[in-house]
């Protein structure tokens, strides 16, 4: 496909869309229904369904017995961690594997004209972008989504938390499947914000944003300590009557859905003339300016705490007078603190 009809290419080779990203007609007032019929299809297609599927299907080959799951047995456990790691391995592997191995697309749709592969940095574990994601991915990320996984569906298994059903409820439960990606959303808003306080930032979340040039392998890239607050988005399952396929969802919607913002491309070419997209430009502003995009986009927060980037210039000089601001603020506070001479 021919990426300089849907965006340019600056000197540098990064390439950026025509237009500028959308916040989600959902949370605007006025009410925009035709704009909010247009945007539908979207939010289902391709990733929301994709996630269904995926918890669906899990719930019914991978997940066993709720009687089996009354005591943490060693076995039911390591299962699913098992068949978490494989799964993750690839899924985000196929994602590596065709646009950066393969580079089945070459640069086509890329934001950063380069490849991860093309520059050392000594920040990441042994100096590679995609050997750091896969160490922290499974040594601490995927562990601890099984941990949330394996809590939610004993205490579902036991009766300790509400277990509601389709049969009785469908309107209900859809409706919680509808609102989920909201939850997910502001929960991730709320403890992304936290972690890029400045002390949180050094000890936490810089591990994350060594990836400047995101790839499939940065998602689950992460300080255990943001593993175990970005999964615990979960925990809601455990607080309003829900159903452990939907407690799946949500998992599935966080733990494979983390590749979603780091795909690096902005569509995903299916054949010569078809593509799809990947929603991952926000966060890959995100990548690239720290301050910004702490959201995708869905519920306007970024928006309404001044700190979305839609793309755009006007969206750059926006968040430069931002940071002129804070660096007054600071200059400001260092000079009240630093005793005249
Ligand atoms: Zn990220
Ligand atoms: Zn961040």
């Amino acid at each position: 496909m021919d990426d300089s009809t849907y965006g340019k290419r600056n000197k540098r080779g990064d390439w950026s869309p025509f237009g500028r990203l959308e916040i989600a007609p959902v949370f605007v007032l006025p009410p925009k229904p035709l704009a909010f019929l247009k945007w539908l299809p979207g939010y289902f297609l391709p990733w929301n369904l994709i996630w269904a599927a995926s918890a669906v299907a899990y719930w019914y080959l991978v997940v066993p017995a709720p009687e089996a799951m009354q005591s943490l047995a060693l076995g039911w456990v390591l299962k699913l961690f098992l068949v978490n790691c494989v799964l993750v391995f690839l899924f985000y592997g196929a994602f590596e594997l065709r646009l950066y191995i393969l580079k089945a697309q070459a640069n086509r749709f890329k934001y950063n004209g380069k490849f991860p592969s093309e520059h050392k940095n000594e920040a990441f574990l042994f100096s590679n972008q995609n050997l750091d994601g896969m160490i922290r991915g499974f040594g601490t990320g995927v562990p601890i989504w099984t941990a949330y996984e394996v809590l939610i569906l004993w205490a579902y298994a036991n009766g300790y938390v509400q277990w509601t059903g389709f049969a009785e409820h469908p309107l209900y439960l859809f409706a919680l499947f509808l609102v989920l990606p909201i939850w997910h959303e502001a929960h991730f808003f709320c403890i992304h914000r936290l972690i890029h306080w400045a002390p949180l930032y050094k000890w936490i979340h810089s591990v994350h944003h060594n990836s400047v040039n995101p790839s499939p392998w940065s998602s689950l890239s992460m300080h255990p300590v943001e593993h175990l607050l970005y999964f615990s988005s979960s925990l809601i399952h455990l607080v309003v009557p829900s159903n452990p396929i939907l407690a799946i969802y949500q998992l599935h919607y966080s733990g494979f859905g983390a590749v979603v913002g780091h795909i690096g491309f902005d569509k995903i070419e299916v054949t010569e003339d078809a593509a799809f997209d990947s929603h991952a430009y926000a966060h890959y502003l995100h990548h690239k300016f720290f301050e910004v995009n702490y959201g995708d986009g869905l519920v306007p927060l970024d928006q309404w705490f001044g700190t979305w980037h839609d793309g755009s210039p006007e969206g750059e000089e926006r968040m430069n007078a931002r940071y002129q601001k804070k660096v007054e603020r600071m200059n400001r506070k260092a000079a009240k603190t630093t005793p005249a001479e």
